[in-house]
């Protein structure tokens, strides 16, 4: 059994903290260890108890769950019951994302705000491409909501009070703003509004939060996991009862699945749930465990201290042994109340509909931090650090091997359907392909007399030795199955490296 102070639902309601623990204010409010926010004043103490749940269907308590096998699961587990968020060394992405030209700090604004650099840039964009087409292929209506809020707002007044030290507060003539911290309250309002008939639902609404602020403490800011502005993909669903809402939550649950996928990003799973609703919904609990193929932190609330019954997350395990988390999928029995939202049933009555947050990715930048992470927890181990495939800034890199050979190559790079980039530099071959090494290319084509006369490419792929000699529509063709249905850009930059400025 864990204990925390007990914690106020309507403080912690809407702030959308997609990580696992986030919250620690220190001077007003203390941080429970499933990542709230809690005040100070409350008195009782609420339980929750930490469990393995396996897809056999077995329960068991933490203390006596066997962990071979499961060692990311062990890792996050111990970061949830004891881990520090407290960041004493920079985490291993940060020196990635400069070296690689992706992402820079940006010594102008305040910390945690970023540059992103082009390649960075084109990473991030197709990022956002992915996660809005895969919730509008869902059925997500997308909106986009103000970035700034009227501090006297009397919804989002009483509970802004209670958080202070994190808002980024903006005066403009006599009138005080703040910049919004979640894209949560900007749906409700529009969902307040809207008319909504129980035919209608579920409805779900979408947005691609361009940008959320939080002024965490500096002391926990660390690079691309925690900053101060971030790109949130953020969709609520209202749904009839709880039927609804559990099928809604199966299906936001696939579509996480799915993104963690596309993202090939090694994950483990945490469930949380106010007792009363799981022992009524266990079969679900335990579907979606035996849908996700291995074991699952459980933590079991003894009674409800938050707005949401149930939740699960994705949480990333870091090469400093911290969790973070990306994709969550929550039902929310509280917002619709606070922010009287309501739909009309079939007798004409006005209902009060379930609410579902889901962040399908969770924070965008913190992917970034995700996939760097995983790369260098694979460098540690010896193996080949390397993104997916159309996360790539470059993917092919083609090396003339003589200033005759660019012209075949800029023909070669016009026709493949993929980031082409050419190293025209006046450097020998072998310099050329360790440098493609380093930005972790996944594909180098040399062009010389051979090739020119066989209208072939010798092709190296990343992690694999030797070459193969390729024509160029077989090359294609295997690019573009790589590349499948994942969104695709051109190079944004110039793809002659003789013409590409330095960043950094
Ligand atoms: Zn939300």
């Amino acid at each position: 059994m864990k204990k925390n102070k007990r914690i106020d639902n309507k403080q912690v309601s809407d702030i959308q903290y997609n990580v696992s623990k986030n919250n620690s204010l220190k001077s007003t409010l203390k941080t429970n260890k499933g990542g709230r926010a809690m005040g100070a004043k409350q008195e009782e103490e609420p339980k929750s108890e930490w469990l393995i749940v396996s897809p056999d269907g077995s329960i068991i308590k933490v203390e006596k769950f066997k962990w071979a096998g499961s060692e990311d699961l062990k890792v996050f587990y111990s970061y949830e019951s004891s881990g520090s968020r407290e960041v004493k060394e920079a985490p291993a992405h940060v020196k990635m994302m400069q070296q690689m030209e992706l992402v820079d700090y940006e010594p102008a604004a305040d910390s945690g705000n970023f540059r992103w650099l082009p390649k960075g840039h084109l990473i991030k964009r197709l990022m956002e491409r992915h996660a809005s087409e895969i919730v509008k292929d869902y059925g997500g209506i997308q909106v986009e909501s103000p970035v700034m809020y009227d501090l006297k707002h009397p919804q989002l007044a009483s509970y802004l009070k209670r958080f202070p030290a994190r808002q980024y507060y903006l005066l403009s003539g006599d009138k005080k703003y703040f910049l919004r911290f979640a894209a949560c309250f900007g749906q409700y309002l529009i969902m307040h509004d809207m008319g909504i008939s129980y035919h209608h639902l579920p409805v779900k609404i979408y947005e691609l939060t361009h940008y959320s602020f939080r002024r965490e403490q500096a002391g926990e800011l660390a690079g691309l996991r925690r900053l101060r502005v971030f790109t949130m993909p953020d969709m609520h669903s209202l749904c009839v009862d709880v039927e609804q809402a559990k099928e809604e939550f199966y299906q936001q649950y696939l579509l996480c699945k799915r993104w963690m996928s596309d993202l090939e990003l090694n994950h483990v799973m945490a469930i949380r749930v106010v007792d009363d609703f799981f022992q009524k919904n266990r079969d679900f609990v335990m579907e979606i465990v035996k849908d996700f193929g291995r074991p699952v932190l459980l933590e079991v609330w003894k009674e409800r201290f938050f707005y949401f019954v149930l939740k699960f997350e994705f949480n990333v395990i870091d090469g400093q042994k911290k969790a973070a988390a990306l994709s969550t999928v929550q039902i929310d029995v509280e917002n619709a109340e606070r922010f009287d939202i309501n739909y009309v049933d079939k007798d004409g009555k006005q209902q009060r509909p379930l609410l579902l947050h889901a962040s399908i990715s969770g924070s965008i930048d913190r992917n970034l931090y995700a996939l760097l992470e995983l790369q260098a927890r694979r460098i540690q181990k010896g193996e080949v650090a390397k993104f997916p495939y159309w996360l790539c800034p470059t993917q092919v890199r083609l090396i003339p091997v003589a200033d005759r050979h660019i012209l075949r190559c800029q023909e070669i790079a016009s026709k493949i359907g993929a980031r082409v980039e050419i190293d025209d530099r006046k450097e020998t071959v072998g310099y050329k392909i360790r440098e493609a090494e380093v930005n972790w290319v996944p594909f180098v084509g040399m062009v010389g007399d051979k090739e020119l006369e066989n209208q072939a490419i010798a092709v190296r792929e990343r992690g694999i030795s030797g070459q193969k000699e390729m024509k160029e529509s077989e090359f294609s063709q295997n690019l573009d199955q790589l590349q499948g249905d994942k969104p695709f850009e051109p190079l944004s930059w110039p793809s002659l490296l003789s013409k590409q400025p330095r960043f950094r």
